[in-house]
């Protein structure tokens, strides 16, 4: 079951007009989430306080929808709230996404799901990036885009063709014609190179490295930049990586810089490769990390730097589900 919220405003409280934007929001929110009439349980509407003549859930059932409860409350009359609004909350058995629908400047009520909002998750190697980022984006509803997964691809791409990754030449021309794609299963991302799904293959230890050298080339990011710009400027999402903050969305309303001792990160490591029957001593593990870091840090196209307008969150000494409320709050306090 999901929860639908709508609202809609009429420009006088005349009869007519709350039928007509009534019937227009709710047809809108079954359009936009395929619903049958079926398959919703209840709707309940607000009022605000200066509308008085006509109940929209009477306005409701004449567009249509007959055998669903319907309930009208009036709601108090508080400053600085938005005048002559309607609002709706439609419970439905549907198990996809809410589309929540908006009219008539009701926008305005709830920017936080009617804007399109980016937030930028930088940082380096283990810091826990990723994991933060789908706890959030699955509490935020907004999509996640793993950036880190596209330089991996295209070091995938060079190891598969036997291309050095610091060759920038031979690099270039592979890149010309790669078809890099990410889409969604379950909200899960998927990356596939070349038609294929890569999403297991490029999480393999050797690719690490060859993803960060493969991210020093000038022709390999602007390619992968142009593409998570793409991505951003459609949907809402949380893009973790390296350079989000500074160089792929510099304007986003939302940065965050998570970082972590470099013995931290390895720990964290070296207990998720052991989770998956891997036994990679903790030393080996530190070691690659701080020569990650130093070429991320060091390469001179977009290097991994805090932007001077990023929150920076040290999670050294802190649970994932302390990391997330942090992040949220300060999300929550700027919307
Ligand atoms: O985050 P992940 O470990 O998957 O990233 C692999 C490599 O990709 C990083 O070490 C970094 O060099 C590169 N990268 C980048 N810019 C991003 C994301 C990742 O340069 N936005």
């Amino acid at each position: 079951m999901i929860a639908l919220r709508g609202a809609t405003t009429v420009d006088c409280d005349c009869a007519e007009q709350i039928k007509e934007r009534v019937k227009e929001l709710l047809c809108e929110i079954k359009a936009k989430n395929r619903l049958d009439e079926n398959k919703i349980i209840c709707m309940i509407f607000s009022g605000t306080s200066d509308i008085h003549s006509y109940y929209p859930a009477k306005a409701a059932r004449e567009a249509g929808f007959y055998s669903c409860p319907l309930f009208s409350a009036l709601e108090p009359e508080i400053d600085g709230s938005l005048k002559l609004c309607i609002r709706v909350m439609v419970l439905a058995e549907t198990s996809a996404p809410a589309e929540h629908v908006y009219l008539h400047n009701a926008a305005a009520l709830r920017k936080d799901i009617t804007q399109i909002i980016n937030i930028a998750l930088d940082g380096p190697a283990g810091s826990g990036k990723s994991t933060v980022s789908k706890i959030l984006g699955k509490k935020l509803n907004i999509l996640c885009l793993d950036t880190g997964a596209m330089y991996r691809a295209c070091a995938l791409k060079c190891l598969n063709e036997g291309v050095p990754a610091n060759d920038e030449a031979a690099v270039a021309k592979i890149m010309e014609d790669i078809s890099l794609e990410v889409k969604y299963a379950d909200g899960v991302q998927r990356t596939f190179l070349d038609g294929k799904d890569v999403s297991e293959d490029i999480r393999k230890p050797e690719i690490s490295m060859l993803a960060s050298t493969v991210a020093t080339l000038r022709c390999v990011r602007e390619k992968m930049v142009a593409l998570q710009r793409e991505i951003a400027s459609k949907t809402s999402c949380i893009l973790d990586g390296r350079d989000i903050g500074t160089n792929v969305l510099p304007n986003a309303k939302f940065k965050f810089y998570l970082t972590a001792s470099p013995e931290v990160r390895a720990q964290r490591r070296a207990e998720e490769s052991r989770a998956k029957g891997f036994n990679v001593p903790y030393e080996q593990i530190l070691q690659k990390i701080i020569q990650r870091d130093n070429q991320d840090i060091n390469r001179k196209i977009a290097p991994l730097t805090v932007a001077g307008d990023a929150i920076i969150v040290d999670s050294s000494s802190m649970t994932v589900n302390e990391v997330v409320a942090f992040i949220e709050n300060k999300i929550q306090e700027k919307i």
